[in-house]
């Protein structure tokens, strides 16, 4: 269950500024505030999902599909698609997920040798 408000559902209505990288009707994505990498972004459906779990219990086969190819075509819109990129989703308490948002970190750690 979604409690009320959270930064994402915040930065979804612009109450939060956010740099945006994407937005369609269905999912936005925007970088993180905190990068832990070269290129960080975060990328969430906008209707409320509290996790992975959530998402994917609740949400229809066309709403998973049409996300995970919306994070693909980000990849190709940031020139990452090929070079490569990591896709991280932190479920629950135990992987600490901290935002009850659902969301899907895009990042890329690029060599510097
Ligand atoms: P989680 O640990 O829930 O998977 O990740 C939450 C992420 O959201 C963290 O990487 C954190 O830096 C990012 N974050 C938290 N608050 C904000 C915010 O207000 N704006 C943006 N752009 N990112 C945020």
């Amino acid at each position: 269950m979604y409690h009320g408000e959270t930064v994402f559902s915040k930065i979804i209505d612009g109450t939060i500024p956010s740099r945006k990288v994407y937005e369609d009707d269905h999912v936005l994505a925007f970088h993180d505030i905190e990068p832990k990498a070269d290129v960080h972004v975060l990328i969430i459906p906008k209707k409320k999902y509290v996790s992975f779990n959530d998402f994917t219990q609740e949400a229809s086969d066309t709403e998973i599909s049409s996300f995970y190819r919306t994070i693909q075509k980000i990849a190709e819109d940031l020139g990452i698609a090929d070079s490569g990129y990591r896709l991280i989703t932190n479920h629950g308490a135990n992987a600490g997920q901290e935002v009850f948002h659902f969301h899907v970190h895009m990042i890329v750690r690029r060599h510097k040798d």
